[in-house]
């Protein structure tokens, strides 16, 4: 080793597939290629995006936009539901192509992962032959288009990743990290949330250089102990968390054995709302977000069913959960069908940092802000402390099975 250099070079990868769901659907249907493709819910239903094709995108329309608004920018735009199984089943071939090449993966969210490489040298080549042998893999087994950012560390890697996209490669050579992201918008940052960006602005700074030529004790002056001096190390290009390795097979749940079976949907509901509070909380807790939400339905005869729905955006928030929860009861529990117990849990696990807030709609805030505020109550009272208005709503119904808690 020579003497003043860096000890051992950190080769971290982020690889992320591009626009993902729109991209299994043109492969699932070839005439869609290279049309406007929005992959959504039906906007009277209130729907949002969950992903646009490239030919989408370049009218505007963005993920987790409300599809009136989607519509609105591009009317000629094919709206298609989506079909999670298939992306599930694409995005688990995905990752065990990743598998193969290193069991240092962590998956962040259905269509994005971490990879450490560092010293895979040996077996791969050196990073950028390990980034192209991934993209020529997905894209000749799977059929579907990847970009890869590889750079010292997760934080780099991720914004090396998104300036390629799409089908990019973007290697960000040792030492350059500060280089490379400072003509970047201050947003692109990890923990630059829509707030803390128009604070920054307001401050004069627009690029990620801009908050690096600060003094970091100005920065920690302006933006407080841990923020700033976060923020300011980001910005110097520095970030030390590490990939780990299977975070994305954890899971929570909650379910309930009734009493009595139940057949009532408002009752159903009611609890499915009591249960996603309560799971979001836990999330919140640990600080993690999840990508998939899943219910349980059993039979008074003891037949079981397990249904998952992937959410375009992973979530701790107890509306998203409790949406999809009813979604998926919606389609698999037939009005009258009494039920034994009823489940909703979340898996798909992620580790929130790798997220920026700019990932929840701007509505989203105020709510993030008020179930903060639950949690603190919850910590001190229990679960049970808190009901919010809209299961309050249903509690007047007369003749409600009592329920008891399951094991
Ligand atoms: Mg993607």
């Amino acid at each position: 080793m020579t003497t003043g250099g860096p000890a051992v070079a950190c080769w971290i990868m982020h690889v992320d597939l591009d626009a993902f769901f729109a991209s299994v659907e043109e492969l699932l249907n070839p005439a869609l290629r290279g049309k406007p493709l929005v992959v959504g819910g039906r906007p009277e239903g209130r729907g949002v995006v969950s992903s646009a094709s490239y030919a989408a995108r370049a009218y505007g329309v963005r993920s987790a936009m409300p599809m009136a608004q989607a519509l609105r920018l591009c009317p000629q735009a094919i709206v298609v539901p989506g079909r999670h199984q298939e992306y599930s089943r694409h995005s688990h071939a995905v990752m065990d192509i990743l598998y193969e090449i290193t069991p240092a993966v962590q998956q962040i969210s259905i269509d994005e992962a971490f990879l450490d490489v560092t010293g895979c040298e040996r077996l791969w080549g050196p990073p950028e032959a390990i980034g192209r042998l991934i993209q020529r893999r997905v894209r000749e087994e799977q059929g579907l288009p990847i970009s890869v950012g590889i750079a010292a560390n997760r934080l780099v890697a991720k914004i090396a990743c998104d300036a390629g996209k799409p089908q990019g490669l973007v290697l960000v050579p040792q030492g350059e990290e500060a280089a490379f992201l400072a003509p970047r918008p201050i947003e692109t940052l990890w923990g630059v949330g829509q707030v803390t960006g128009r604070r920054l602005r307001a401050l004069g700074i627009a690029t990620i250089g801009d908050l690096a030529a600060w003094d970091e004790e100005r920065a920690v002056r302006t933006l407080g102990e841990r923020h700033g001096r976060g923020l300011w190390r980001r910005a110097q290009g520095l970030d030390d968390s590490p990939v780990q390795p299977g975070s994305e097979r954890r899971s929570i749940s909650q379910e309930q054995t009734f009493a009595h079976d139940v057949a009532d949907r408002l009752f159903l509901e009611r609890t499915m709302l009591r249960m996603s509070e309560a799971v979001a909380a836990r999330l919140r807790r640990r600080g993690w977000v999840a990508q998939t939400v899943r219910i349980k339905l059993r039979d008074p005869d003891f037949v079981t069913q397990t249904r998952q729905e992937t959410l375009a955006q992973p979530t701790d928030q107890p509306e998203a959960i409790y949406e999809a929860a009813r979604r998926l009861l919606d389609a698999h529990w037939t009005a009258g069908r009494p039920l034994r117990l009823l489940g909703v849990g979340v898996d798909g696990l992620l580790d929130e940092a790798g997220y920026q807030l700019t990932l929840f709609e701007r509505d989203d805030q105020r709510r993030i802000r008020l179930n903060q505020a639950l949690d603190e109550i919850r910590d001190r009272f229990g679960d049970e402390a808190i009901t919010r208005a809209a299961l309050l709503r249903r509690q007047h119904r007369p003749e409600e099975p009592d329920p008891t808690e399951g094991v």
